[in-house]
């Protein structure tokens, strides 16, 4: 019987993302056994969120023993130098003892966690890594050493140039790219991360999940990808391959019977995700261009960020708009009063609003912000991007004409055609399902 691993990255959003896979693939395969593998603080965060099959196990590695109140970058970094230290040897050989002797017969991963495809082979166990990013992303950090090259230190002065030289990456600008590929701290936690993870990815993984559908992706994106990776497999947007029921739990703020109140793609919802957030200035012109935009609004904002919103504010609108510290995105991005979506650009979102027919305004904070959002715009043309801060006058126009000008229904119809294209790659013979078919089959190989 193949025992699989699944490897999540213990921050920001990831390890939700890697449990509904793992749900995913243990449903798929019920013959299999699977351990998901994760810090004992990150298990006990997804032990509340949901259930978990029969045939998955949660199996606990190491953490580095951060002490308490320490940030959440060098966090990271504890975790990492453990992994590497041998922590994912310990957690397959955790969960070969958990598995009653069962040895590990594959490992999927959060890409991040590159260091488990050592850990992988020396118990003979093949390495197929999950990438929750955007495909364009991939191939930015896969030329990370072509790129460093062509920018040198000329990243801000170059910043509007095209990367017509780079394969896959024609559509984005200079500065466009994720961070910590040509421009910032390139020894930042996550930057080395990706960059190592960029390097060893060709040689080590057998095959390589990508979050996107097929026909997505422009052609170029696609060859590029395939130039270097042996087998690219789109069986996205994961959020559609587990069965989700939303429980009465998971919308602890009654924003689905909010929006029940609303009429149809009247409503703005703004979430800026699970770690950017707008500086205290332009939280306020946010706050005073949806005000101003006309337009009824659900926000979800950090409880931390309340204080700093405008005086008055929550009173002002509490009875037009709605303000919540958590919203269930996926179900509000559903809704059928909701018209725009305003967002921060990170992939799961840009993905949710799309497979929804949502159009977006973009306000990319770090990361891969930048490139998603650009992809949004120029790429599909289903939204639209703020050039930097957003501005009263900014978010108000661009508010009120997702919801109700020509230009957002152009978008719209734009988000609305992608849409269908997801409906049918999910159909029971459509490319994601086949995909997943074709993962499902390398991961239980004997
Ligand atoms: N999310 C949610 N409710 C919220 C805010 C965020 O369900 O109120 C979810 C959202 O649906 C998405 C994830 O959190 O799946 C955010 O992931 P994304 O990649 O967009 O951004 P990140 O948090 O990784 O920056």
């Amino acid at each position: 019987m193949a025992h699989v691993a699944v490897v999540a990255f213990p921050f920001s959003s990831h390890a939700a993302v890697l449990l509904s896979f793992a749900r995913a693939l243990a449903a798929a395969a019920p013959a299999a056994s699977f351990s998901f593998l994760s810090t004992a603080g990150s298990l006990a965060q997804l032990r509340k969120a949901a259930a978990v099959p029969g045939n998955l196990r949660f199996v606990e590695v190491p953490d580095g023993a951060p002490p308490a109140k320490v940030p959440v970058p060098r966090r990271m970094e504890m975790f990492m130098e453990a992994a590497e230290a041998g922590g994912m040897k310990e957690g397959l050989e955790a969960a070969r003892v958990a598995a009653g002797g069962d040895r590990v017969s594959c490992v999927v991963g959060d890409a991040f966690v590159w260091m488990v495809a050592e850990a992988a082979a020396a118990v003979g166990a093949s390495w197929v890594p999950v990438w929750t990013g955007a495909s364009s992303a991939l191939v930015a950090h896969l030329r990370t050493d072509a790129l460093r090259e062509d920018v040198g230190d000329k990243a801000a002065s170059r910043a509007d140039e095209l990367l017509t030289s780079h394969p896959g990456l024609e559509s984005y600008r200079i500065r466009d790219l994720p961070d910590g590929v040509v421009s910032g701290n390139f020894n930042y936690v996550i930057n080395l991360v990706l960059h190592r993870m960029a390097n060893r990815l060709p040689h080590a993984a057998a095959a390589v999940a990508l979050s996107t559908f097929p026909g997505l992706d422009p052609p170029s994106v696609t060859a590029a990808l395939t130039a270097v990776l042996p087998k690219c497999l789109p069986l996205g947007p994961y959020h559609l391959l587990a069965a989700t029921d939303t429980a009465p739990d998971d919308d602890p703020n009654s924003c689905l019977a909010w929006l029940d109140r609303r009429r149809p793609r009247t409503v703005a919802y703004i979430s800026f995700g699970t770690v950017a957030a707008p500086r205290p200035d332009e939280l306020h012109e946010l706050a005073a261009g949806l005000e101003a935009s006309g337009a009824p609004f659900l926000w979800s904002l950090r409880e931390e960020f309340w204080p700093l919103l405008p005086l008055g504010f929550l009173e002002r609108t509490k009875d037009t708009d709605l303000v919540v510290p958590w919203a269930p995105q996926v179900d509000v991005l559903r809704h059928v009063s909701v018209g725009a979506f305003v967002t921060h650009a990170g992939w799961a979102s840009v993905m949710e609003s799309l497979s929804s027919g949502v159009p977006m305004a973009c306000r990319p904070f770090f990361g891969d912000q930048h490139m998603n959002a650009r992809s949004v715009s120029d790429v599909w043309g289903f939204g639209m991007a703020f050039d930097g801060p957003m501005t009263r006058g900014g978010v108000a126009e661009a508010v009120a004409s997702l919801v109700g000008g020509e230009e957002g229904s152009r978008m719209r119809a734009s988000a609305q055609e992608l849409q269908a294209k997801v409906v049918k790659a999910f159909e029971p013979d459509g490319g994601c399902r086949k995909n997943l078919e074709e993962f499902v089959n390398i991961i239980c190989a004997p």
